[in-house]
C-alpha cells in the first residue's frame, strides 16, 4: 500500500489516494467515494509524464479528438515516479463514460489517435 497522497484540500474537503473525503469535527469521514479513473496503458513515448507508462498525478483529456491535454513534448523528466495517473477531468460530453464532465469508464487507454497522444477508450453516444 502507498502512502497517503494528499492530491487537494479545500474547506470542505481533501483528495486522498483518488478520493474525495470530507472533514468533520473531530475527525475525518469519507462521504463521497469518487475513484477516478486509471490510465491503464499510455504508448506515448515522447511524452515528458511517460516513463513506462503514464506518471502524471492525473490527466486531463480535451474536447478535440479526445487530446490529452496533459501531454508534452520535451525530454524534461516530470510526474511521481510510478505509473499511477488517473483522469482527473475529461471535457469530451460526448463520450458515454462521461458525466458531468467526469470520466467513469473503469479505466482509460491513451497513444496515437488523430493526435500523438488521445484517449483510445473514447466512445460516441
Ligand atoms: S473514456 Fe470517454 S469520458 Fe473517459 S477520458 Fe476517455 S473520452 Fe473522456
Amino acid at each position: 500500500m502507498n502512502p497517503l497522497k494528499y492530491l487537494c484540500s479545500t474547506p470542505r474537503g481533501i483528495m486522498v489516494n483518488g478520493l474525495w473525503s470530507t472533514w468533520r469535527k473531530g475527525g475525518l469521514t469519507m462521504t463521497q467515494m469518487m475513484a477516478m479513473p486509471r490510465v491503464q496503458t499510455c504508448t506515448v513515448s515522447g511524452c515528458g509524464y511517460n516513463h513506462d507508462g503514464c506518471t502524471a498525478f492525473a490527466i486531463t483529456i480535451g474536447r478535440a479528438s479526445s487530446a490529452c491535454d496533459t501531454f508534452i513534448d520535451t525530454a524534461d523528466k516530470g510526474g511521481m515516479g510510478q505509473a499511477e495517473a488517473q483522469v482527473g477531468a475529461c471535457k469530451r460530453a460526448e463520450c458515454v463514460h462521461n458525466t458531468e464532465l467526469e470520466c467513469h469508464a473503469p479505466s482509460i487507454a491513451v497513444g496515437a489517435g488523430l493526435d500523438r497522444a488521445d484517449c483510445l477508450t473514447f466512445e460516441a453516444r
